[in-house]
């Protein structure tokens, strides 16, 4: 049994109102509960970070499932690695849409995210910095 952690982050191919948001989260905090994954979603100008964890297999198999949707494209992936313990098991799926404020106390979060994002590259550095980002909004929604 190996446990790992895989962040990625995706455009979503239009703005997408609150309903549509929330049937990805509803979909999402099914199929979680049922295999086993956690982790944390962050919606900010039409780009989306997730960071999944769990079992190897479970954790493949949903970002597999993820990365057929037809929501969103330009997917990166950032870091897929074995981990120890899991960060963000409080959450089948924790959610946070980020606003203006945000972007304002935080400039990484423009860094990674929405209209001024360039392109996050799977070099380690951005994988951190977007590790850091998933702790902050897990830990101020606890
Ligand atoms: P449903 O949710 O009932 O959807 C049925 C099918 O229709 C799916 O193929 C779905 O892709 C497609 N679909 C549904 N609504 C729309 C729509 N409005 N427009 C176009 N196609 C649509 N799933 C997880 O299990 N865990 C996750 O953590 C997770 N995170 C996600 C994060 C993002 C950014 C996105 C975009 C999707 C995420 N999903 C997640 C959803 C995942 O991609 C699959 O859609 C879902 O797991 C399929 O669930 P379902 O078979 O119950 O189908």
């Amino acid at each position: 049994m190996s446990l790992v952690q895989l962040i990625y982050v995706s455009t979503a191919v239009e703005e997408l109102p609150a309903p549509k948001l929330e049937a990805i989260l509803e979909s999402s905090v099914r199929h979680n509960r049922e295999h086993g994954v956690t982790g944390m979603l962050l919606y900010a100008q039409g780009s989306f970070m997730q960071v999944l964890e769990g079992e190897e297999a479970a954790v493949d198999e949903t970002y597999g499932r993820i990365c057929q949707d037809p929501r969103h494209h330009q997917i990166i992936l950032l870091t897929r690695d074995p981990v120890a313990r899991r960060e963000f098991a409080s959450w089948s799926m924790g959610y946070k849409h980020l606003g203006d404020a945000d972007f304002r106390q935080n400039p990484d979060i423009a860094r990674l995210f929405g209209n001024e994002a360039g392109t996050p590259s799977p070099d380690g550095a951005d994988a951190s910095i977007a590790l850091e980002l998933l702790r902050q909004f897990a830990n101020s929604q606890r």
